[in-house]
């Protein structure tokens, strides 16, 4: 794709219409477009047959649909949990996920190619940050996903896969509504969440968004001292910020946040940490998912023996009724919480 090319996919309905307003064609070439482009999968305009033939030759020259290749899959033999490694144009290699069972098909989806944010249990912010992902790689994604998923629906997503989707917002927000549209990919905004490492300010941000989408918050520490040693996020991402922040998303949108809390051995798995933690949540209608660590290669972490990880769901369900211990999927592929990173140069190394 030349530089000034411009990626269709990655546009609204609206930003169609006025990119067809300005080349001279009538507005109905936008739904004629995103009709191509989302419901058929199709990214070459020269088959793009309800078109005239001068739109299809004017299109291949100036605008582009991103694609990407399909470089690996791995299944678990354990759940069924499909990792697949995606190549885009310019050699960048990310992650995504395809997690199954009998109710539903749920799409494990990256952000950023890396991340910076660095969380010490993470294999991906080992990586750093290569780079965005802009709206139209992660729409390409999620069909991506829907391609290999075929022939069941690919229902549900979760932002959950490489990178900070709040880090990088405008595309991770501008795909979410491609996702959710009718004239896109037809997933309802309550079958989406985003999981964010507490970015206060995108919290804010998606809280004034007219969107129902869900929201999750990698926890992972109760105190403010425990939480910024294993994520360095939380030293400008306050608790205090990030617990009124997220009052704030409630508020806003009526919808419950999950906190998302890995269990790491000896780090925070104490029974005081899970009386910390029910202090957090406290007043606060959420639910919280526990969930084992997932080891990675050079981990500096252990999950937690099966009875200490019991105990601390015990107390914790004392004064939290609404916790559950979520069960990791895709382990034996690298593909569970935590675990994915990908590089220009090949899959990675695996544990
Ligand atoms: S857990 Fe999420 S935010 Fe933290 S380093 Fe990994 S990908 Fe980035």
């Amino acid at each position: 794709m030349t530089p000034e090319r411009v990626d269709l996919k990655g546009m609204s309905l609206e930003r169609l219409e006025r990119f067809v307003a300005e080349i001279g064609e009538p507005r109905y070439r936008a739904t004629q477009l995103a009709s191509w482009l989302y419901e058929k999968d199709v990214t070459d305009f020269g088959s793009m047959t309800n078109l005239p033939a001068a739109l299809r030759d004017r299109l291949e020259v100036e605008a582009a649909a991103c694609r990407s290749k399909l470089v690996a899959s791995e299944r678990s033999s354990i759940d069924g949990t499909e990792k697949l490694l995606l190549e885009y144009e310019d050699g960048s290699r990310i992650e995504a996920v395809i997690l199954e069972d009998e109710e539903r098909v749920t799409g494990c989806v990256s952000t950023q190619v890396g991340c910076r944010l660095g969380c010490t249990f993470c294999a991906t912010g080992a990586m750093g940050l290569d780079r965005n992902l802009s709206a139209a790689e992660i729409v390409e994604e999620i069909m991506a996903l829907r391609r290999h998923a075929a022939p069941r629906r690919l229902d549900n997503l979760v932002f959950m896969g490489m990178g900070e989707p709040l880090d990088n917002y405008e595309a991770t927000l501008g795909a979410i509504r491609i996702a959710n549209a009718p004239w896109g990919l037809g997933i309802g905004a309550r079958r989406m969440a985003v999981s964010t490492a507490g970015l206060v300010e995108g919290i804010r941000r998606l809280a004034r968004e007219d969107l129902q989408v869900n929201l999750a918050v990698s926890l992972n520490a109760p105190t403010q001292k425990l939480r910024e040693a294993i994520m360095p996020v939380a030293r400008r991402n306050t608790l205090p910020k990030l617990r009124s922040a997220l009052q704030e998303f409630v508020e806003a949108t009526g919808r419950m946040v999950t906190l998302e809390y890995v269990l790491l051995a000896g780090v925070n798995d104490s029974q005081e940490e899970a009386d910390a933690l029910a202090r957090f949540a406290s007043e606060l209608p959420c639910k919280i998912n526990l969930i084992c660590y997932n080891r990675i290669a050079g981990a500096l972490y252990a999950p937690p023996s099966k009875s200490k990880a019991d105990r601390f769901l015990r107390r914790l369900r004392e004064t939290c009724p609404t916790v559950v211990r979520r069960l990791s999927r895709g382990t034996d592929i690298s593909a569970g919480c935590g675990q994915l990173h990908a590089s220009r140069d090949g899959p990675g190394e695996r544990d």
